[in-house]
């Protein structure tokens, strides 16, 4: 096949005068793993129940494989969907809710019995045909999800938050299984998660949504390195936004006056054009490494140890407005209360137009 395995083009949904999503354009590959990242109500799960087929859009269509799957009813596209809830039937065993499917599209017995066993082996439930899902931790009635949707074979899978019922040290497990699962089995993958942990760890392509919108969308790394948003470099990660106006200054140097005075970073830019500078809390740092631009000095308000690195808000002496956030190692001393002087590398400030 050439091309992409799904496209969409120029989605938009409304639910009365909410715009729920708005011209959404996206292409996904055979084989990829695809995050759809955002918060609450940005409009992930109705842009996953579009591709499932439990809703039809307004406007806009869905290609699957080349074909415009956009009126197709669930049962009758290439698609799979794994619930938050797994949706298992109480009363049927492992075996049966996991061959519910194939006994749908109407697979005989035999050949049913051999491919659910095959199936719960690969999600590492060999052994528990048999029983049933209230005998079952929540990390096996996940993998019973994953399989009854694996068993049908679909072109896509789609998974509606399928970590998020679970406690966070099986969930951080979970998504390690998930994505060898993935990889092995070849199936592209359409997962949705508000959790930019969870998505940094199992996506190909990420795409962040924001109010109905797709704000940015690519490999996590170039996501989270060079955001294409201010929301992008908030919501993947934190970052410390400072804003102004360019001045050129040749050689492909501008400076921006910021809030905390004049910045000068290598890029080309328009003079008098409004930007804004994130950096990243682990690019910012307490000594100076040039070329480093200095930040100047700051008042610690809050120091949080998080294991590996310490946490530290520390307002601007120059702009009570702007607040740093940044990450030293946990071994560095400093206390609420302490001034300090704040640096970054140049190389490491993101320079955003909007
Ligand atoms: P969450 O992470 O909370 O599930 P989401 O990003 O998946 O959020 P959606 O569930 O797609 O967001 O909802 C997008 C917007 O559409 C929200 O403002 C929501 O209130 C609204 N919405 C979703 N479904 C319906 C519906 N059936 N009727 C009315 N409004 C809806």
């Amino acid at each position: 096949m050439t091309g992409p395995l799904v496209e969409i083009r120029q989605l938009s949904h409304s639910f009365g005068t909410h715009k729920a999503l708005d011209e959404i354009a996206l292409n996904v590959e055979p084989g990829s793993y695809t995050v759809l990242l955002g918060p609450s109500g940005s409009g992930k799960t109705t842009l996953l129940s579009i591709l499932g087929g439990f809703l039809a859009p307004q406007e806009g269509r869905v290609f699957i494989r080349g074909e415009d799957c956009t009126a197709t009813p669930p049962a009758r596209r290439p698609t799979a969907t794994v619930f938050q809830d797994y949706a298992l039937f109480p009363h049927l065993s492992v075996g049966d809710n996991v061959g519910f499917g194939l006994r749908m599209r109407g697979v005989g017995r035999s050949r049913r019995n051999a491919k659910v066993r095959e199936t719960l082996a690969m999600v590492g439930l060999a052994d528990a045909y048999s029983k049933k899902p209230h005998q079952l931790s929540g990390g096996q009635r996940q993998r019973v999800a994953l399989a009854r949707a694996l068993v049908v074979e679909p072109a896509v899978l789609l998974l509606d938050e399928p970590l998020g019922a679970l406690d966070l040290k099986l969930r951080r497990q979970m998504q390690d299984e998930l994505k060898a699962l993935q990889k092995r089995v070849g199936t592209a993958f359409i997962h949705v998660t508000h959790d930019q942990e969870e998505a940094m760890a199992l996506a190909d392509h990420c795409v962040v949504m924001n109010q109905g919108r797709i704000e940015d969308q690519g490999p996590p790394e170039r996501v989270y390195s060079r955001p294409a948003s201010r929301f992008t470099a908030t919501f993947m990660g934190e970052s410390t936004l400072l804003t102004g106006k360019v001045q050129d200054l040749g050689m492909d140097e501008i400076s921006v006056a910021t809030e905390v005075g004049p910045v000068a970073i290598s890029a080309s830019g328009e003079p008098g054009f409004d930007v804004t500078l994130a950096i990243r809390p682990e690019h910012i740092t307490l000594v100076d490494v040039p070329p480093s631009v200095a930040l100047g000095e700051a008042k610690v308000t809050d120091v949080v140890f998080q294991g590996s690195f310490k946490r530290l808000l520390a307002v601007s002496d120059k702009n009570p407005e702007v607040t740093f956030i940044v990450k030293v190692p946990s071994n560095r001393p400093v206390s609420v209360g302490d001034t300090v002087e704040l640096f970054c590398p140049a190389a490491d400030m993101i320079l955003m137009s909007r």
